[in-house]
């Protein structure tokens, strides 16, 4: 806001105080040398927005709007006029001083955020590369395997297909954490959006001998979303919680309808977040498991975020987590 009016405030100000410096010629002349002062502040404004460039922009204006005073207001007096050249050159040196000093401060603030960016690119590659690193020695180990004829060559094949599924996996996660989200909305009930998250996580928590459960709303509840995109983000909720459960535990996804907002839980018995983890849960590549590529939460984040919705997580370590989806909900949506 401050930012986009900033020009016409600098402005403004300039003629503001050209404004009060010479309606108070004829008569109050010790505030008329007061106005004269603040000149100072558009200055060193000019100076902190747009360094020297703006700061001595701001002294020629200044010099421009004061020149009619300089030539008219000329008192033949030696030391007046010596103080009023003094007083100009004096902003001038300030005019360049200010700029000077704040073109140095955009330079290291240049610097240290060029360092940061640097840093954080070193660091997201580095963690791609170690993510990939292990399938790539499983795959490499067994086809020398198969190739000196040693062991099981079908167990090498489906060991093989394992782990480049999983160099898969990482970079399609990789692609859709980097890549800008854009959202196809689509008239959709939730619950067949909830449902089909659901089905494709139940076969895992079978296997695994969890109990996945479901809640929904009697009625469809039409919204405008990207089913596709936030069947992934459910997805993504409800196999952390399956990852983190034991068999014999239960996992409920549940969605209930108040006023204008449509909430989603996904509530789980499982291990739970401490607080370090719940403090990382967001952030890129942050994982405690040794197969994780700490990027399924962040994806889920965009796409509620996308959808303006917000996501609120309760977790207590042993007792499990629950992880509460909030979406805007507006009635009236026809299929
Ligand atoms: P990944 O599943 O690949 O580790 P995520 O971004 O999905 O990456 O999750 C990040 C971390 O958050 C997980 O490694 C796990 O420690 C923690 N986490 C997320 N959901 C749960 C949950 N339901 N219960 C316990 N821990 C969880
Ligand atoms: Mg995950």
């Amino acid at each position: 806001m401050l930012r986009r009016y900033r020009t016409v405030i600098v402005v403004i100000s300039v003629l503001f105080i050209t404004f009060l410096h010479y309606t108070t010629i004829p008569t109050l002349y010790p505030l008329h040398h007061f106005y004269s002062e603040l000149y100072y502040i558009p200055i060193f404004l000019g100076g902190l927005v747009w360094g020297l460039r703006g700061s001595v922009f701001i002294y020629f204006m200044v010099l421009i709007f004061d020149s009619p005073f300089i030539v008219f207001g000329w008192s033949g007096k030696f030391l007046p006029e010596v103080a009023r050249l003094y007083n100009l050159i004096l902003q001038g040196v300030f005019a360049i001083f200010v700029g000077l000093l704040s073109m140095r401060e955009k330079r290291i603030r240049d610097r240290a955020e060029k360092m940061r960016y640097l840093a954080g690119l070193g660091q997201v590659a580095s963690t791609i590369v170690h993510d990939l690193k292990n399938p790539l020695i499983t795959i490499l180990g067994y086809s020398k395997r198969i190739r000196e004829g040693r062991g099981d060559a079908g167990e090498a094949v489906q060991e093989i297909s394992e782990a480049a599924l999983r160099m898969q996996k990482i970079m399609n996660d990789v692609l859709d954490f980097a890549k800008p989200m854009r959202l196809d909305l689509k008239a959709e009930d939730i619950c067949q959006v909830i449902s089909r998250a659901y089905g494709l996580c139940k076969v895992r928590a079978v296997k695994e001998g969890i109990n996945l459960l479901m809640e929904l709303p009697p009625v469809p509840v039409m919204m405008n979303v990207d089913g596709f995109l936030l069947e992934r983000a459910l997805v993504n909720f409800v196999n952390n919680s399956i990852e983190a459960s034991k068999a014999g535990q239960s996992i409920v996804v549940s969605a209930s309808l108040r006023k204008a907002q449509l909430s989603v839980r996904i509530k789980d018995e499982g291990v739970g977040m401490d607080k370090q983890t719940l403090d990382n849960v967001f952030v890129p590549f942050y994982t405690k498991k040794n197969s994780g590529t700490g990027l399924g939460m962040p994806i889920s984040k965009k796409i509620i975020e996308e959808h303006k919705g917000t996501i609120e997580i309760e977790s207590e370590p042993g007792k499990g987590t629950e992880v509460r989806i909030v979406l805007p909900y507006e009635p009236g949506l026809k299929p």
